[in-house]
Formats: C-alpha cells, structure tokens, sequence
C-alpha cells in the first residue's frame, strides 16, 4: 500500500431532468454527484456508504466510465482518464471491472458459465481458446465452484452462486481495480459473509483495490480500510475505518451507527429529500443534511459546510463540529 490507484477529484455527475413546469425551456439538473473528492490507494478497499439514491452508483459507473462526468476529475495512476477518448480507454477498461449486486440479471441467460467467465477475455483479446478456457477452469474452483458447473447456464445456480461467477468473469481478465456495487445485498445474511470472505480472498491474492459499495454501514465495517459517508451526492464524512465507528463525527454518520435510521419508513422520506434538495434546495445552499439533523442551526440553513480535517486523517463536513472544535482548541 501507499501508491495511489485511483483518485477522484470534485466530481460532479448532473443529470438533466424534464422540467416539472408546463411550458418551461428550461430543464431542471438533478445533482447526482456534487463534487466529490476521495483517494483510493493500490491494495485498499475503499467503501462507500450512503441510502438510497445518494449517488453511490453514479460515483462506481463514473470512474468505470459508463458515464463522462460533467465536472471534476478522475485519475488512474496519475492519468487522468475521465474525460479521455472512448477510442483511449480500452486499456483502463481492461484494468477496472465490476461486480454488480442483482446476480440475476448481470449474467446473461442464453450463455453458458463458460461463455460468460471467457467473454471479458475475448473482448479483450487475450489469449488463445485454449488459454482461455483453461484460465475459466482455475477461475471457477478460485472462487467455490467446479470445472463440471462450466457447462451450465446460469438459471441452475442459487443467488450466491452467481455472484461467485460475476467474481469470476470480473477476475478474468486479472483487472488491479473493481468496483463492487453491493455485491451482497440481494443475499442471505449467511450468504454474504461467504462472499465477503471470497473477496478478502481474492484481494490478498491478486493485489486487488476495491471500491466497495453499500447502504450498509455494518457491512463495510470489516472490509473497509477507509470510509466515506455519502449523502445526496455528497462525502460528509470520510475516515478510516476504524476511527468512523470509534468516533463519528457527523450528526448523520452518529445516526447510522447507532441505527437511530429506522430501516423502512425512511425509503419514502428520504426519496422526498432527494427530490427536494436535488431540484430546489441545492440552489439555496446550506447542509444537505440539514433537514434531518437533530443539531440543524441557523448558519446550517444557508451555509454549505465544507470537508475538513478535524483530526489527522478524518475529514467532515458539519458547522456543528467546526464550532465545538474552535472553542475546545481555544
Ligand atoms: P445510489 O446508488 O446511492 O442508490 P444512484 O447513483 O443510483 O444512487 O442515484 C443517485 C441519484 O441520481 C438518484 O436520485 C437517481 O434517481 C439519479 N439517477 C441515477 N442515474 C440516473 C440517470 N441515468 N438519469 C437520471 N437520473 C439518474
Ligand atoms: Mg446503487
């Protein structure tokens, strides 16, 4: 560790939206990311925590480049690659890959095992058939499975199972970097730390960085080396692992941790908060979190706090803290 793999640097992803007034040229933009600045170094797994909507996936297609951004930079080892030429980007695609949570649609039915763990190397050109399939054999028992389950399509396979294949498929082309967009959310509880287990594994193996995605903060609390708290598109928190949960920081990220959040009836509030501060509010300025928060002043309300350093690593973005900090350090 130490080397920087990736480094994320005020990245902003604005969806336009149809605009809700009748007769209005104007289309509304819906801030899916807004400025967000992270670093991932080589052999990290950097997690990324936050509800629904908050812009987590936005943020893993970003750097995979599904998506330009339509601000801020992405950097690969030093390049930047976020606005390079699709025409330049085989190389990185060949670097980063994916594993998605819903294991049911990301394998497509009418393909063999074999076939869908092979296809990644074909697009990339690597190796001879027989190479490949011979990779695809050591791929299926590295990740739990057997030569014979090469032969079969993926609808004979449980849930865990075939995120074990999209494992698999992802490794074929032995990438340095994957996003993991919650890889484990669609399974059993059992299940999960199996998989969990799997990529620890795998990591320690091949040298890997992850970028490991979750609304679940207890998930990413083993995994992660370090950690940063999204919310509506934006890090309040970010800080090792370890002194996030020791000490959070952030109003929001107390909240989770004590799971004061009750776990259902806030997918409807909060789809309201996305709404609102996405389309309207944001332009007020102000803390986004600023509705929900139990410590809301007035200087909350218009002004928009920015990322600090409040301890040697561990960075938040809240007034509340700032001004506690101040007196406690005068
Ligand atoms: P998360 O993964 O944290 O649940 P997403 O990154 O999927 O969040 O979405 C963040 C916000 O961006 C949501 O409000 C979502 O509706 C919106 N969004 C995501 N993708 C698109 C898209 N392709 N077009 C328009 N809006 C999008
Ligand atoms: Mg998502």
């Amino acid at each position: 560790m130490g080397e920087t793999l990736i480094e994320v640097k005020d990245l902003e992803l604005h969806f336009k939206q149809k605009s809700s007034k009748l007769f209005s040229f104007h289309s509304d933009c819906l801030k899916a990311v807004d400025k967000v600045s992270f670093t991932i170094k080589k052999g990290e797994t950097f997690g990324l925590v936050g509800e629904s909507g908050s812009g987590k996936s936005t943020i893993g297609k970003a750097i995979l480049r599904y998506y330009t951004p339509t601000g801020g930079e992405i950097y690969y080892q030093g390049t930047e690659i976020g606005h390079r030429k699709e025409s330049q980007m085989l190389p990185y695609r060949k670097k980063m890959q994916s594993v998605f949570q819903d294991p049911y649609s990301s394998l497509d039915p009418s393909h063999t095992i074999r076939e869908i763990i092979c296809e990644p190397m074909e697009i990339h050109r690597l190796y001879t058939a027989a190479e490949r399939k011979e990779k695809a054999e050591k791929l299926i028992e590295v990740v739990g499975l057997k030569k014979v389950d090469l032969y079969k399509y993926p609808h004979e396979f449980s849930g865990g199972q075939r995120q074990r294949i999209s494992i698999a498929r992802a490794l074929s082309v032995q990438p340095e970097f994957v996003v993991c967009d919650e890889p484990i959310s669609a399974l059993d509880v059992s299940l999960q730390a199996q998989i969990i287990h799997l990529l620890e594994e795998l990591q320690d193996q091949y040298g890997l960085t992850y970028l490991f995605i979750s609304h679940q903060l207890q998930v990413v609390q083993k995994l992660c080396d370090r950690i940063g708290v999204l919310y509506l598109g934006s890090i309040l928190e970010t800080s090792d692992s370890a002194a996030l949960y020791k000490k959070p920081l952030h109003p929001y990220t107390k909240m989770l941790i004590s799971s004061i959040l009750p776990p259902d009836p806030t997918v409807n509030a909060l789809d309201e908060i996305v709404i609102e501060s996405g389309v309207q509010k944001r332009t007020e300025g102000g803390c986004k979190f600023k509705n929900r928060c139990q410590s809301c002043m007035e200087r909350c309300r218009h002004e928009p706090p920015s990322l600090k350093e409040a301890e040697p690593g561990h960075w938040v973005a809240c007034h509340l803290y700032e001004k506690s900090h101040e007196i406690t350090g005068s």
